[in-house]
């Protein structure tokens, strides 16, 4: 005889609340497409994403966008010690109110905008701190990029467990051999963390569907990155990816006053390479080789990089 499986305990049984549809229902949530709004209705789904960020028991949850609720509530059964909400659209907040009277003391909501919040100021000296969110793909790369740019790093997240529509995933954890992928982003995510996709997502789950599928993707800090100026590596891999066709002694020629062919010398690079062919450690060299040159050009030491012990010892004998 064929054994049935048992069914998933969807979480609104488990947590007792009203199932999401008649949440957003009841509280007129129609999905406003400037806000970037496609909600997850089903528990189970959002059960999923909360445990990729697991665990979660010690942990202080960050989450952009909550919405009527579906991964704030997925991510408290999963048993967060505290969920911090940042929700842009004030009408979700009372829905949000009443997760929050569900599971006293573990739901703070924030109304305000992900892209103007100091993170590091809200979340003060709690740890582990981990960002887990179905983001509003409007301003999913922006946020990321902010997150990425953190100083002093290691920054306030332990983790980033973040939804993305998979073609901006691929460019997360691309490398030179996934060419057309492989750019700013991907050298700036994965010199600051290990990255990696966990799972697809199909259209289908949200409401209203996207155009595309989306993915799940994972970026775990690094303790120590190698030691290089956000900024410099910021301006050497716009310069390089701006003209990602053309060889690197012609697309440098962009980056002011300096000499793309002693530039590329300075950081043991062949010129006659391309952007998308060469590996993160090189685009620090030459973020590394820009700071030396400006230094040289202005006769002055070159400015100390973050993460850089050595110099740092160096400097304090
Ligand atoms: N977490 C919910 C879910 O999974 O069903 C909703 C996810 S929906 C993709 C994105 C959410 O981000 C929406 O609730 C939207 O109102 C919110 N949002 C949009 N822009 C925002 C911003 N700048 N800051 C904070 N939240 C924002």
């Amino acid at each position: 005889m064929r054994k049935s499986r048992p069914r998933p305990i969807s979480a609104s049984r488990r947590d007792g609340l009203p199932p999401l549809r008649e949440v957003a229902a009841a509280h007129g949530l129609l999905a406003k497409k400037s806000l970037g709004q496609n909600f997850l209705f089903d528990l189970n789904l959002t059960g999923r994403i909360a445990r990729a960020a697991a665990p979660l028991t010690n942990a202080t949850i960050v989450e952009i966008g909550p919405g009527p609720g579906g991964l704030t509530r997925a991510l408290l059964a999963e048993g967060a010690r505290k969920v911090v909400a940042v929700e842009r659209d004030g009408r979700c907040l009372t829905a949000l109110a009443e997760i929050a009277n569900h599971y006293p003391g573990r739901l703070d909501v924030i109304e305000g905008d992900a892209l103007e919040t100091d993170f590091a100021g809200l979340i003060g000296s709690e740890s582990p701190t981990r960002v887990c969110a179905n983001l509003p793909y409007h301003i999913a790369t922006p946020l990321l990029v902010r997150w990425l740019q953190t100083e002093p790093w290691p920054p306030w997240f332990d983790r980033l467990v973040l939804m993305f529509q998979r073609e901006v995933a691929e460019r997360i954890v691309a490398g030179p051999a996934e060419r057309a992928a492989y750019g700013r982003l991907a050298v700036l995510s994965n010199w600051r963390c290990e990255t990696r996709i966990l799972f697809d997502i199909p259209a289908a789950a949200f409401t209203p569907p996207p155009k595309v599928r989306s993915s799940l993707v994972e970026l775990v800090p690094r303790p120590a990155p190698l030691a290089c100026d956000t900024q410099l590596l910021s301006e050497v891999t716009q310069a390089a990816f701006g003209q990602r066709r053309k060889m690197l002694r012609q697309s440098l020629k962009s980056l002011a006053g300096s000499d793309a062919v002693g530039l590329l010398a300075r950081a043991d690079i062949d010129p006659t390479l391309r952007a998308e062919e060469i590996g993160i450690e090189r685009f620090v060299a030459l973020a590394r080789a820009l700071n030396e040159e400006r230094a040289d050009h202005l006769g002055r030491k070159p400015n100390l990089m973050p993460n850089d012990r050595r110099r740092k010892l160096i400097r304090l004998r």
